[in-house]
């Protein structure tokens, strides 16, 4: 395995809930409204800091999508999954995108919003 590198960008973020480490910014938050297995899940447009595993083909819910699940590279915790493929049209959207399950991750949301002013609230 190679050096690890990780990357902090600026902004309202989701972190690994086990070890902090910034893996996707609320800007490239996609959706709130996704469930797993585990309970609730969001979906992304861009995740960092994360390393993923061999595709597979996975029933879903919304039918038959090609995924791999992504791991956090600091401690190596399972963070979600990503969609490669979906085979329903209806769920093309997802193709490219990441899932972090609403368990494994922390927003830091809270504590920048106490530095952004008031006019944010539209
Ligand atoms: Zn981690």
């Amino acid at each position: 395995m190679g050096r690890v590198f990780v990357v902090e960008k600026e902004g309202r973020s989701y972190r690994c809930k086990f070890c902090n480490t910034q893996l996707a910014l609320a800007d490239d938050l996609a959706s709130r409204t996704f469930h797993c297995r585990r309970g609730k899940a969001y979906l992304f447009n861009h995740v960092i800091n994360i390393s993923s595993g061999a595709l597979e083909e996975r029933m879903m819910l919304s039918g038959l999508h090609t995924v791999a699940d992504i791991f956090c590279c600091t401690c190596g915790q399972i963070v979600g999954w990503k969609y490669d493929a979906a085979h329903e049209k209806s769920q093309k959207y997802k193709e490219g995108k990441f899932v972090l399950e609403r368990g494994r991750i922390v927003d830091d949301t809270l504590n920048f919003r106490l530095s952004i002013s008031d006019s944010d609230d539209n």
